[in-house]
């Protein structure tokens, strides 16, 4: 891989997300050569990307170069690579631009999108974990406006403009929550000589109540922002299978749907060698102690979405989210610096901030550890909070200005087909760019 040889310790970090770089970041200016390497050259913003996905943002306001995060730092090291194995027994890592030694690992890798195996799903719906994907769904969405526009078949027009979106969590509240958004106010202005009215968004929930990791009133609450909306929430329902037109369920219920996005379930992103199923728990995660070491491992660590660390207070370990990430990888920079010093590493303890979803305009629910807040107040908190965690001051300031436009003018403008999207080559075309 060609990187210098070091009298410090090296320190390879797998993933470029919210865990590794508070990691990498702690660690940069410490006595300890840090190599990063991810298979993109961006850190993904990924709580906005289902404003990609309709339009709201372009997908650069809310990607980052990693090597501009840590530039300035002589023992930083950044390879675009995508690893293929970890060799524990000669602490090796293997990618597809060779092999690099560590003497600490960390695995960073996150998660991607848990189809439970279901074959029809996977090949005929849309996933939005990236933003290949989301242009991918933008695309998708907007071709499908326009292919409705040159049928006579009223049921082939109608399916073309329905949209099924599973499961009942923060990205399908959001996205349902867009969607109807752009039903009401910008497709009427786009297409006036199709019925768009007819345009159904459907959020389809295997359980009882949406957000179903928040409090009971933030549930009650984005349902009622939502059916406000005009979205159907069904709930108790769980889909079973999509050939591409037809979305059914374990009911009796069926969808004729063009667009299915799945937002049903993740599963962390395992690494060869570091897959024994003592290491393994549910949804494939590491199993980590307090200290991030994986099950049997001390010079390999693991955090982030990719990592559960069980404890009293989270025997599933932390969600999955981009806070117990941040604050993982800080700690484990602190822990690292200690051990290289010959001090004992600390604890996780997970500080709880909170969480938060919006579901449109002036609507949005955050749950804080002791207060709990809707509406109005609650959009302009969860703006805030997402601009204070979007890296790069840029970024910042093109998303303020592009959410100032949108609501000012009742507009997403970044409704382009720039790389035109076909269902059948879904797989592929993930493949292709992301994997
Ligand atoms: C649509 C959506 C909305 C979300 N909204 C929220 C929200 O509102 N609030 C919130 O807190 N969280 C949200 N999350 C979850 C949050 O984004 C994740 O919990 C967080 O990104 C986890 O951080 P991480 O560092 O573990 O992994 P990630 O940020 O996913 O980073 C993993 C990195 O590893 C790299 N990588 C993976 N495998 C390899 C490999 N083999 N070789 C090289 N590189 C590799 C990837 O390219 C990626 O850069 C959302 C997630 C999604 C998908």
């Amino acid at each position: 891989m060609n990187i210098p040889q070091s009298s410090f310790p090296r320190v390879v970090i797998i993933g470029g997300g919210f865990g590794g770089i508070a990691l990498a970041k702690k660690l940069s200016k410490k006595e300890a050569q840090v190599v990063l390497l991810d298979m993109h050259n961006y850190h993904n913003f990924q709580p906005l990307l289902y404003q990609v996905s309709t339009g709201g943002l372009e997908p650069d306001s809310i990607a980052y170069p990693i090597r501009k995060v840590l530039q300035g730092y002589p023992n930083f090291f950044f390879r675009l690579a995508n690893v293929e194995e970890i060799k524990t027994d000669t602490k090796r890592v293997k990618t597809n631009i060779g092999e690099i030694f560590y003497d600490y690992l960390v695995v960073a890798t996150g998660s991607e999108t848990n189809f439970f195996g279901n074959k029809g799903i996977e090949t005929k719906g849309m996933a939005m974990k990236t933003i290949p994907q989301s242009l991918n769904l933008r695309s998708l969405i907007l071709e499908n406006f326009e292919q409705a526009l040159l049928t006579d078949d009223l049921h082939e027009r109608d399916a073309l403009m329905n949209f099924v979106i599973v499961g009942g969590g923060p990205t399908g509240v959001e996205l349902a929550g867009a969607l109807a958004e752009i039903k009401k106010g910008i497709l009427p202005k786009d297409y006036p000589d199709l019925d768009t009215r007819r345009a159904q968004i459907n959020l389809v929930q295997g359980g009882d109540r949406l957000l179903p990791a928040m409090s009971a009133k933030a549930s009650q609450k984005a349902e009622k922002f939502l059916e406000e909306l005009g979205v159907n929430v069904w709930k108790n329902i769980r889909v079973t299978d999509y050939d591409g037109k037809r979305v059914s369920t374990n009911t009796k219920t069926i969808f004729d749907a063009e667009t299915l996005v799945w937002a049903a379930g993740v599963k962390a992103v395992g690494l060869k060698g570091l897959d024994a199923e003592e290491m393994l728990c549910r949804g494939e995660r590491l199993r980590v102690n307090h200290f991030h070491q994986i099950e049997g491992l001390e010079d390999v660590f693991a955090i982030g979405d990719v990592a559960q660390m069980e404890s009293e207070d989270y025997p599933h370990g932390h969600p999955m989210m981009a806070q117990p990430a941040i604050q993982q990888g800080r700690n484990l920079g602190n822990n690292l610096v200690r051990l290289l010093e010959g001090r004992p590493m600390k604890p996780f303890v997970y500080k709880d901030k909170g969480s938060m979803a919006t579901v449109g305009r002036n609507k949005a629910v955050v749950d804080m550890p002791n207060f709990k807040f809707q509406g109005v107040f609650a959009w302009f908190v969860w703006m805030f909070v997402h601009l204070y965690f979007l890296i790069g001051f840029r970024n910042r300031v093109v998303v303020f200005i592009n959410w100032v436009y949108n609501y000012v003018r009742f507009d997403r403008e970044a409704r382009l087909i720039i790389r035109p999207f076909k269902k059948q080559n879904r797989v592929k075309r993930d493949n292709l760019i992301q994997d």
